[in-house]
């Protein structure tokens, strides 16, 4: 296996041998699974034996697994809110964990409409580290010279907040970012990065993006591998230039700085990397002022290997858009990872989107599973937990729920994940993602679940009562044929007076109604991150959701049982609705949006 032979690598230069520490390490995890799993939770329950959450299930000391599994309830979110809310308030006795919480992340989950808090602890940011330090050694084993060459990614940083207690609240990506690890990272060949850390570190995106995108321009030979962290924030980028480029264009050309720029940091360092070059501009504009964005990528960054972005999951939707900009170029998705904590990696990155496995890294967390049966979900009571499946023991072919317990405090914790165990590498399994539990729609890292789709459209409903109108039947689907996608509703509705119909100018404060009623996640892509489009609603004709019954039981639905699907993605159905469409109403404004939490 290639993972194995390359451990032999020869080890004359610091980075060969970084490498060949990183790809022994992944082979004594994964040959060692269940004796690793058995010292982590181990390590867990020891360290925060006396924390007040593990006092309470008398563990009397206990730090094995099976005394653990007995008394230990599997939670969600919501069972942990209490101790959540008293840590965000300042309370700082060892409530979840020993260690001290040194930070909320911020998850793209939600709770009540608001991003869920993951307490963390310092030391895991040196575990996320070592996660990032194992891609490039197994990367180059696939796609050698990768530190002849820069990689353009787009990486950004997403406003944070303060607890009532005064715990900085911000995604894991941003608390990455901003660290001491990645600000002052150690030079090393495979990791250089058009992007200057200035670029990256702008609050405004607008500046950011632009500066990222010029580095990208102007490095565009030395360019290996382009990159974002989701399929989504690439495609805005592509979008970024196709608005910007005669600007940008312009920048090179001259030399001169879009005054629009006025971060004094980033101002200062793109006054060392950027210098007049005519001819670069020359070629932008050939390339761009076309109608044709087909092979773009590869057109302006000529020696690109690969996209480095995450394409599994809800953003398999987007490979198609992908395909066409980068002319096929491969999508090894890398990583698998959350705020609650870094899973692991897919250790042949090369293979197709389709087929992308990742490999859990067992000394991340202890990991357990319950089997996932769509038609009859295992029920989970608090008094008695059933007993979960350890990562050594899944069964390939199988589906399963992941639940983490962490170091910083976490335990049995359901992270809403369903994955299909699809081998093993070692004695450590491999997984496909499946999906995210009840998530409906998503356009970016917003995930609308079907009770908030409900919810909005009750409250956007509510504009019609004094037209004596009412919503009969809807449905939803995700357009991501436009960047950025927005959400689409399908709405059949019910006019008792067809002289006193809803106006158009209604019909489009019911979309913005809808959105006001979204989760941060989603309002926050539509305001600070321009990642999402305004919300659509397509008025269809009356009957035209009895044709979509009368259509699901021609395939063999049942009568009895035929509900209406809440989400469409299948296309003869969504060709049945689009040929029902009477009127097309978008939100006039966006939605209200600040990094402050509601409530
Ligand atoms: P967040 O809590 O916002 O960091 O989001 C973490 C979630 O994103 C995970 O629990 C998954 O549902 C999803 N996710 C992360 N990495 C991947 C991946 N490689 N493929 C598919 N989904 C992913």
């Amino acid at each position: 296996m290639a993972v194995e032979s390359a451990v032999s690598i020869p080890t004359a230069n610091p980075e060969c041998e970084k490498h060949a520490k990183a790809l022994q390490f992944i082979e004594e995890m994964t040959k060692n699974c269940d004796a690793v799993q058995e010292k982590v939770i181990g390590e867990i329950l020891s360290r925060n034996a006396d924390t007040e959450y593990l006092k309470r299930f008398q563990l009397n000391g206990a730090t094995n697994r099976d005394t653990y599994k007995a008394k230990v309830p599997v939670i969600t979110y919501e069972d942990l809110l209490p101790e959540i809310q008293r840590i965000a308030n300042g309370d700082r006795s060892p409530i979840l964990s020993s260690h001290p919480i040194s930070e909320f992340l911020t998850s793209s989950g939600t709770s009540a409409g608001e991003r869920k808090l993951m307490p963390t602890i310092a030391e895991e940011m040196d575990r996320r580290q070592l996660l990032y330090s194992l891609l490039m050694p197994v990367m180059n084993l696939y796609v050698p010279g990768l530190d002849k060459g820069k990689g353009l990614y787009f990486l950004f940083i997403k406003a944070e907040t303060k607890t009532p207690g005064g715990l900085v609240a911000r995604p894991v990506l941003t608390s990455f970012y901003k660290s001491e690890q990645f600000k002052k990272r150690p030079f090393d060949p495979y990791l250089v990065y058009t992007s200057p850390n200035e670029a990256i570190l702008c609050a405004d995106s607008f500046q950011s993006m632009y500066t990222q995108m010029l580095c990208g321009l102007i490095m565009r030979e030395e360019v290996l591998r382009v990159g974002a962290v989701f399929a989504s924030g690439l495609l805005r980028a592509i979008k970024f230039l196709q608005l910007n480029w005669k600007q940008l264009a312009d920048d090179i050309s001259s030399g001169i700085l879009n005054p629009r720029i006025a971060d004094p940091s980033i101002k200062e360092c793109m006054s060392k990397i950027l210098k007049p070059n005519p001819e670069l501009a020359q070629f932008i504009t050939k390339e761009c002022e076309g109608e044709n964005w087909a092979s773009i990528i590869p057109r302006i960054w000529p020696n690109t290997k690969y996209l480095d972005v995450i394409v599994t999951g809800a953003m398999a939707q987007y490979i198609p858009t992908l395909d066409y900009y980068s002319g096929g170029l491969p999508l090894p998705c890398t990583m698998y990872a959350s705020s609650e904590c870094y899973f692991g990696l897919n250790l042949k990155p090369m293979t197709k989107p389709s087929e992308t496995c990742y490999t859990i890294m067992p000394n991340m967390g202890y990991f357990e599973f319950i089997p996932h049966d769509p038609v009859n979900p295992m029920p989970l009571s608090r008094d008695s937990p059933p007993r979960l499946v350890d990562l050594a023991d899944l069964e390939v072919g199988k589906e399963y729920e992941l639940v983490i317990s962490t170091y910083s405090g976490l335990c049995r914790y359901r992270v809403g994940d369903i994955l299909l165990v699809t081998g093993f590498y070692n004695s450590a399994p491999q997984f496909k993602f499946i999906r995210r539990k009840n998530v409906l729609l998503s356009i970016d890292s917003d995930k609308t679940d079907e009770s908030e789709l409900q919810k909005a459209v009750e409250n956007a409903s509510k504009l019609l009562n004094e037209f004596n109108t009412r919503v009969v039947e809807y449905t939803s689907h995700g357009d991501t044929r436009t960047i950025p996608g927005h959400y689409v509703i399908y709405w059949e509705l019910h006019v008792k007076d067809p002289e006193n119909a809803p106006t158009q100018e209604v019909l489009n404060k019911c979309c913005l109604a809808m959105e006001e009623s979204m989760n941060s996640v989603y309002r926050q892509g539509r305001v600070a991150d321009n990642s999402i489009g305004p919300l659509e609603i397509r008025v269809v004709k009356n009957g035209t959701f009895e044709e979509l019954m009368d259509y699901a039981i021609s395939r063999g639905a049942s009568i009895n049982q035929y509900k209406p699907p809440r989400c469409v993605n299948f296309a003869p159905i969504l060709e049945l609705l689009n040929a029902r469409v009477v009127s097309a109403h978008f939100s006039p404004s966006t939605p209200h949006w600040t990094p402050e939490r509601r409530g």
